[in-house]
């Protein structure tokens, strides 16, 4: 990634990012101003053998305020790369278990994949929408000890969405979307992940591919297109879907009675695709319901605390905290969430506290509304 004289003599002067960001807060020495001076300037080839680049948690709150526009998550996502290629490698929690799953996908495997949609709901092989259901067959598994069911996520979706008249397509040959390789600098798995996944997409003739997931939507929207070309279809969070589709679809919601919740912005939703409203205006539809807003949210919203699976810490674990206090004190007990990972480390953290805060998925959070039987069975 190539940055200007300009915004390096910039940044030499800044600092803005240092003040913003929560590792900084909680990792003395960590600066990402420091990681461009120390790539940039000193040319200190200790940077890529060092910890620093794997600490960042890409969460974009120092490029959403940097004065130089420097996007300082890609800065250090690029440097990954290099360090990885001189054997400096993240440290994979879940004993690797996901980097693996990523990485087997890259192979001519046989999945089944769409066991899980099987008496939830109807989906085809080919058709215009393609539901993208990225890795929660395997959280599921893999997250089944926190008294999860993350695939509890693509049940909702799919009802949702044939609710609403789509079938979309659910394919056994989807691949993981290669976000977590990238974002830990292994472009290879991330390119063939890719390459597959294009195939199977294009094969399906979807004109538009619906994302659950937050991070397999920024990585389709941003990252596939400048790995290979324009896409030849729509891609959409499903939250934008819903908000755009669902006030015209005749359905209606039941009165809430689950008091106040609040809304936590996943990175790559909020901060990296500046998509803030879609949910909060769906939240908005269920009559008698209140949304609260947590003291940092939207642009300033705090990271869920981790990312690609890697790097948990007790830095993690203090930003975990500090968000689900921060939303005990609005006075909810239910936390929303529009994407699995947040939802995943938000629960873990809780394990063996006293906090108690319910931690549900949107999708699923609007279907227990939703007047009809599949509203009742959610
Ligand atoms: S906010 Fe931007 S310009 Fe300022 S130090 Fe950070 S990266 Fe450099
Ligand atoms: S992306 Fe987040 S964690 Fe990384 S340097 Fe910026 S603010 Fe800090």
């Amino acid at each position: 990634m190539e940055l200007t004289q300009r915004q390096i003599d910039y940044c030499m002067e800044c600092g803005v990012c240092t003040g913003s960001c929560p590792v900084s807060r909680v990792m003395p020495g960590f600066s990402p101003r420091q990681i461009i001076k120390r790539v940039l300037i000193e040319e200190d080839e200790d940077l890529l053998r060092g910890r620093d680049l794997w600490a960042c948690l890409s969460c974009a709150r120092c490029s959403v305020r940097c004065p130089a526009e420097i996007d300082f998550p890609e800065f250090a996502r690029v440097c990954r790369e290099k360090a990885r290629k001189l054997g400096n490698l993240p440290q994979e929690s879940h004993h690797g278990i996901l980097q693996a799953v990523a990485a087997f996908q890259t192979f001519d495997i046989r999945q089944k994949r769409t066991e899980w949609a099987e008496g939830v709901g109807t989906f085809r092989d080919s058709g215009e929408y393609f539901y993208f259901v990225g890795c929660l067959p395997y959280f599921d598994v893999t997250f089944r000890y926190l008294g999860l069911s993350s695939i509890e996520v693509a049940h909702s979706t799919l009802t949702l969405l044939n609710r609403m008249g789509v079938e979309p397509v659910v394919s056994n040959e989807e691949r993981c979307c290669g976000h977590d390789a990238l974002w830990s600098g292994d472009e290879a798995t991330f390119r063939e992940l890719g390459r597959i996944n294009l195939e199977v997409i294009t094969a399906s003739g979807a004109k538009t591919v619906i994302f659950s997931c937050p991070e397999g939507y920024f990585t389709f929207k941003h990252h596939y297109p400048e790995y290979f070309g324009d896409l030849p279809f729509e891609v959409l969070h499903m939250t934008e879907f819903l908000a755009r589709e669902l006030p015209g679809a005749g359905l209606s919601f039941r009165p809430s009675s689950n008091g106040a919740v609040t809304y936590q912005d996943p990175c790559r939703l909020g901060r990296m695709a500046g998509v803030y409203d879609p949910p909060r205006d769906l939240l908005r539809l269920i009559p008698e319901g209140r949304l609260v807003e947590m003291e940092r949210s939207r642009e300033n919203a705090l990271c869920c605390g981790t990312s690609a699976w890697m790097e948990c810490s007790s830095c993690s674990k203090a930003m975990q905290m500090e968000r689900l206090s921060e939303a005990l004190r609005t006075g909810a007990h239910t936390l929303i969430t529009a994407c699995p990972k947040c939802q995943i480390h938000l629960t873990c953290a809780q394990e063996n506290t006293d906090l108690k805060m319910k931690v549900v998925d949107i999708y699923t959070f609007l279907l227990q509304q939703l007047d009809g039987k599949e509203g009742e069975r959610a």
